[in-house]
C-alpha cells in the first residue's frame, strides 16, 4: 500500500523549477537519458525573460541560428522537447521542496499540486516574476476582489466601469477591448508616453475622442471605500489637483518584477540571489538538488543562455547519476544511437542495445 502522499502526488525522476529557456532545454538533456520529468512555471506561459521581457527582440548568439526572435526560441525549444512528453504546470509558483529520508523530494506548489520527485532541478532564472503592486493603504485588501493584477476572466468585467492602470502594452491592450465590453473604462498612467505598441496607443486616443474610453494623467494617492467596498481612486493629476474616480473594479499592469521568493526559504546555501554550484555536477549544497541558468553562480558564471544549455547537459548526467548511483552513464550521440533515436521519436527501431553507439 502506498502511503497517503505518495497517493496523492505525481511521481517524476526530476522537477523543474522554471520554465525558461534553460528549464525547458533541461527537458530535453533529462529526456535524452531517459528520465521524465516536470516542468513548472510561476507565469501562465513557458519561455521565462524570452517571453516576458523581449519576445519580439532578436537574438543572434544561439549557436548554428544566426538570428531568431526570443519568442521563436521558444517555440523551437517547444517543438525539440515534444518528444519527451513532460508534465507542463504554468500559473504556479514551486512554493516548497522538502527533502526526504530516503533521499527523493516532497514538491508542492502554490496551486496544491505535489510531487514526489526523485531530483529537483532549480532553472528560476533571475526568480520568480510577481506584478508589481499597487502599494497604497488597504489595496491588499481588495486584491482578487475589486483590484486586479491579471485577467483570468474578460467577462467579469463586462457592463463595468473599470480603471486601468499602466502604460505598457497590457494596459493598452486590455482598454482598447473592454472599450467594447466595459460600461466605462478610465485608463491612468503617470505620463503621456507610453511604452506600448504606438498603434494601440493611437487607437486609444482615437477612443477617447469618440467617447468610447478615457485617458488621465497622474498617480493614485489612495482608496475610497464605501462601507468596506472599494468605490473610487484618489488620483493626483499633472496639473496638482487630486481627483476622485469612481470605479466597480481597478486592474493594475505595472509589469512585473523578480523575486527569489520561496527559493530562499529550501535550506539552499545563496550567494546573494544566487545559488552556489560546483561545475561537473551543477549540484548545490544539497545533494539531489541541481541548479542551471541564470540563477547560478560559479566562478566564470556568464548569464547567457548558451551557457545554460551546456549547464542542462551536464546537470541531466548528475541527475542520472543521483538516481542510479553507481550505474555507468555512457555518453551516445544522437545522430549514431538507435536509443537516443527511439527516446527521439525519429526512428522506428525498438532496439535497446547500445551496441552501435559510440560510448565514452
Ligand atoms: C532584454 C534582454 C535581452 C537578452 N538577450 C540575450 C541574448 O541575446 N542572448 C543571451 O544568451 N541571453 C540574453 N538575455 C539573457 C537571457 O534571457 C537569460 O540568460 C535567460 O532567460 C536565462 O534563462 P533561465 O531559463 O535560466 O531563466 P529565466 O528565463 O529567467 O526563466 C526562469 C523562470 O523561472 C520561473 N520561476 C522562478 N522561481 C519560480 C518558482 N519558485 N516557481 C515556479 N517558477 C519559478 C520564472 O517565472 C521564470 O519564468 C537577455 C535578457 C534580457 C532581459
Amino acid at each position: 500500500m502506498l502511503p497517503d502522499r505518495a497517493k496523492l502526488a505525481t511521481v517524476t525522476d526530476a522537477v523543474i523549477v522554471g520554465a525558461g529557456p534553460c528549464g525547458m532545454f533541461q527537458v530535453f538533456e533529462l529526456g535524452l537519458l531517459g528520465l521524465k520529468c516536470e516542468l513548472i512555471d510561476s507565469l501562465p506561459a513557458i519561455g521565462g525573460q524570452c517571453t516576458e521581457l523581449y519576445p519580439d527582440k532578436p537574438i543572434y548568439d544561439i549557436p548554428a541560428v544566426p538570428v531568431c526572435t526570443a519568442r521563436e526560441l521558444i517555440e523551437r525549444l517547444q517543438e525539440q522537447i515534444k518528444p519527451f512528453g513532460a508534465g507542463v504546470h504554468l500559473g504556479q509558483e514551486v512554493t516548497s521542496v522538502a527533502k526526504r529520508e530516503d533521499g527523493r523530494f516532497d514538491v508542492e506548489t502554490s496551486r496544491g499540486a505535489r510531487f514526489d520527485a526523485g531530483t529537483v532541478v532549480i532553472a528560476a532564472g533571475v526568480g520568480s516574476f510577481q506584478p508589481r503592486k499597487l502599494s497604497v493603504p488597504d489595496a491588499d485588501k481588495h486584491e482578487g476582489t475589486a483590484i486586479h493584477y491579471r485577467v483570468k476572466d474578460a467577462e467579469a468585467f463586462r457592463g463595468k466601469d473599470l480603471v486601468i492602470l499602466g502604460g505598457g502594452d497590457s494596459a493598452l491592450d486590455w482598454t482598447l477591448q473592454f472599450a467594447e465590453t466595459a460600461n466605462s473604462v478610465v485608463l491612468i498612467h503617470r505620463r503621456a508616453e507610453f511604452r506600448a505598441a504606438p498603434a494601440s496607443v493611437e487607437r486609444m486616443f482615437a477612443l477617447r475622442e469618440e467617447g468610447r474610453c478615457d485617458f488621465m494623467e497622474g498617480t493614485v494617492q489612495g482608496l475610497v471605500e464605501d462601507n468596506g467596498a472599494l468605490r473610487a481612486l484618489k488620483v493626483a493629476g499633472r496639473d496638482g489637483i487630486t481627483r476622485s474616480v469612481s470605479l466597480d473594479q481597478l486592474l493594475v499592469f505595472w509589469g512585473l518584477s523578480p523575486k527569489l521568493g520561496p527559493i530562499a526559504t529550501w535550506g539552499l546555501q545563496l550567494n546573494r540571489k544566487t545559488i552556489p554550484v560546483d561545475t561537473q555536477r551543477f549540484q548545490t549544497n544539497v545533494p539531489g538538488i541541481f541548479a542551471i541558468g541564470d540563477i547560478n553562480d560559479y566562478p566564470g558564471k556568464k548569464k547567457l543562455i548558451l551557457s545554460g544549455f551546456h549547464e542542462a547537459a551536464l546537470a541531466a548526467f548528475s541527475v542520472k547519476e543521483y538516481l542510479q548511483p553507481g550505474q555507468k552513464v555512457h555518453l551516445q550521440y544522437t545522430t549514431t544511437s538507435p536509443l537516443l533515436q527511439k527516446r527521439l521519436g525519429v526512428t522506428g527501431e525498438s532496439t535497446e542495445s547500445l551496441g552501435s553507439a559510440r560510448t565514452g
